[in-house]
């Protein structure tokens, strides 16, 4: 496994792996890698091809009161996982590589991200968007791989491809959870024990809200509510959101429906988790 930091390098290794006839997969990531991110390792291997990781904390995706200086950095480990893993290449670049001086454009995204985080976090998706361009124009990836965990990062960025006519193909992988139920996440590392237990609510307000699906609710103010309730008994917690949404549009569902979208998010104490349940492919 190599471990590269500039594009130059990138793109020698990658044009190596493709004439040696191997197709590229592509994980980016932020690091502080776990189960979850190795699982789209993991995808990428089953499908034989050569395998690109990247680990960079993307600044222009962070607002100014959010936790780009407190977000886990841990590459020693990264790189070790990597290698248990079979990665091929890791991309670990600089803020300087991929915002060199001079550097201006952005990639705006549309509607898909304006409901759900992109209403709690302005400019998120345009930063998430115009790096994983920027990283898409780097590896010039067959098949790159995204997590459900961040669902509506993943449509968003399936629309990017689309509108943009980028020759990539997206492909989506399952959430990663801990035996509890809770949803691995980097920023799960930052809390402490007792907000570890209290951050499960979020979970259990997804399975309620999957449990009233199944049993026929056909009202999303009685599910939100539920889902609110079993929350608010949880102290210390702030819902930035709890939605019922369509999986492809991301607009507010109307029941009843062939699948539904549940998402929520929270903070607990200062840091933000996400978590959410396709209804009707998970429960
Ligand atoms: P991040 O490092 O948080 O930017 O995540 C990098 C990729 O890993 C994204 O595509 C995430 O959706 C994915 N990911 C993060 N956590 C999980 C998880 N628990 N299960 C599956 N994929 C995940």
């Amino acid at each position: 496994m190599d471990i590269v930091r500039t594009v130059a390098e990138v793109r020698t290794a990658v044009a190596a792996a493709r004439k040696a006839g191997r197709a590229i997969g592509f994980v980016p990531t932020m690091g502080a890698l776990h189960a979850g991110h190795i699982s789209l390792v993991d995808a990428a291997k089953a499908d034989g091809t050569f395998v690109v990781v990247s680990i960079y904390v993307n600044p222009t995706q962070f607002g100014p009161n959010e936790d780009f200086t407190q977000y886990p950095r841990t590459f020693d480990a990264d790189s070790a996982a990597c290698r248990a893993a079979g990665v091929d290449l890791i991309f670990a670049p600089t803020n300087a590589e991929m915002y060199p001086p001079g550097d201006q454009s952005r990639v705006r995204p549309g509607p898909l991200a304006e409901p759900l985080c992109g209403a709690f976090r302005p400019g998120h998706f345009e930063g998430v968007c115009t790096v994983v361009a920027k990283l898409f124009g780097i590896v010039q990836p067959d098949i790159a791989y995204f997590g459900r965990k961040d669902f509506q990062q993943a449509r968003v960025i399936e629309q990017m491809v689309d509108d943009l006519r980028m020759p990539v193909r997206i492909a989506t992988c399952p959430i990663v959870r801990e035996p509890d139920g809770l949803a691995m996440s980097s920023r799960n590392a930052r809390l402490t024990p007792s907000d570890r237990a209290r951050s499960l609510c979020l979970y259990q307000a997804l399975c309620i809200a999957r449990d009233r699906l199944g049993a026929g609710e056909t009202s999303t103010g009685r599910i939100v509510a539920a889902m609110r309730a079993h929350i608010a008994a949880h102290a210390d917690i702030k819902v930035d959101y709890l939605s019922l949404v369509d999986p492809r549009t991301l607009e507010s569902a109307t029941l009843p429906a062939p699948r539904v979208l549940v998402a929520g998010a929270i903070r607990v104490g200062d840091v933000r988790l996400i978590d959410n349940l396709t209804v009707g492919i998970d429960g």
